[in-house]
């Protein structure tokens, strides 16, 4: 059948017909926010070109926090600045490092909020690699051991998921194995399993964690943009692995993979909104920016995204519930 007996235009008549046939809708229960946290005090900088996003002291932490569960936010993904970085990112698995500080912080004041850490060593080394370096090359397994170290202290201080991000080989089994033997078989891991070497990373680094690469690039472990089918199969590693969630990064130049991704594993799916996106997005004129914003969560959502990690959740989430 068609027109004229079909006419599509009969259900976009009006928002009220509009709304009944909605297929794709994002709520806050789909926001993960990005908290970057540092050393001292009384410290709540803006993040330069990120509009409303902080960097905390341990002290600020807990009124943020406060600000987003009003916001219907509960839960976040921590990044740590810390004080001083060497070769072996040692500041990364410390008890006492900036992030297992956080975590036993916010644990300690909210259980009412999902507490996941990005791991990774990057934000650590003074050279801004993801791991080991050895001859301008980032060694692989001994660099997994480390951050597998990473992961387990996070968890040791409370955390409720980790996030490893470097996108190095058996980094989800090694971390899997390590939570598992230590106690730890309830706690979920979401991989950064598709993560592309993207210029749209570059503000998070300089800005957001201080650790751009000092040397060289991160492709020999991130995936080339121009590669699909790729991404399909890192995924398939990591749920085999032992991933609860998976991840594609950045978001919105990979639409193509998020729903490739949906539709062959259909398991919990993430989307990072990385920092170039959001920077893309307040850039553009004052008047279009909400509407932009909330057809972007929808897009994510329509393309098959379970959760949207993105540094618009603050916002988007205030302005829902007003
Ligand atoms: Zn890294």
């Amino acid at each position: 059948m068609a027109y004229p007996v079909v006419r599509m235009r009969r259900l976009r008549k009006n928002q009220i017909v509009r709304n009944m046939v909605r297929e794709n809708s994002f709520n806050i229960e789909n926001f993960i926010y990005p908290v970057f946290v540092v050393h001292g005090n009384g410290i709540r900088n803006e993040i330069p070109n990120m509009n409303d996003n902080y960097h905390l002291s341990l002290d600020k932490v807990e009124k943020e926090i406060e600000e987003l569960r009003l916001a219907g936010i509960n839960k976040i993904l921590l990044f740590g600045v810390p004080e001083k970085k060497d070769s072996l990112g040692t500041e990364a698995y410390s008890e006492n490092g900036i992030v297992q500080q956080a975590v036993r912080k916010i644990k300690g004041s909210f259980n009412d909020v999902m507490v996941i850490t990005d791991v990774c060593l990057c934000e650590y080394t003074q050279h801004g690699h993801c791991g080991i370096i050895k001859n301008d090359y980032l060694v692989n397994d001994e660099s997994v051991e480390l951050i597998s170290k990473t992961a387990l202290s996070h968890v040791e201080a409370g955390s409720d998921m980790v996030a490893p991000s470097a996108m190095l080989d058996g980094q989800i089994k090694a971390i899997r194995s390590s939570l598992d033997e230590s106690g730890f078989s309830d706690i979920p891991i979401m991989a950064y399993s598709a993560k592309y070497a993207s210029t749209l990373y570059a503000n998070f680094f300089k800005y957001g964690t201080g650790s751009s690469v000092q040397f060289g690039d991160k492709k020999t472990h991130q995936m080339d943009f121009a590669n699909g089918n790729e991404a399909l199969r890192e995924i398939a590693l990591d749920i085999e692995e032992g991933a609860d969630i998976i991840m594609v990064k950045p978001a919105m130049m990979y639409l193509d993979i998020v729903y490739r991704a949906k539709s062959e594993f259909n398991i919990p799916l993430a989307v990072y909104n990385v920092s170039g996106e959001f920077e893309m997005v307040e850039n553009i004129s004052r008047d279009l920016r909400w509407d932009l914003k909330i057809e972007l969560m929808t897009a994510f959502k329509r393309a098959g995204a379970d959760m949207i990690i993105s540094y618009h959740a603050k916002e988007i989430a205030r302005n829902l519930k007003n």
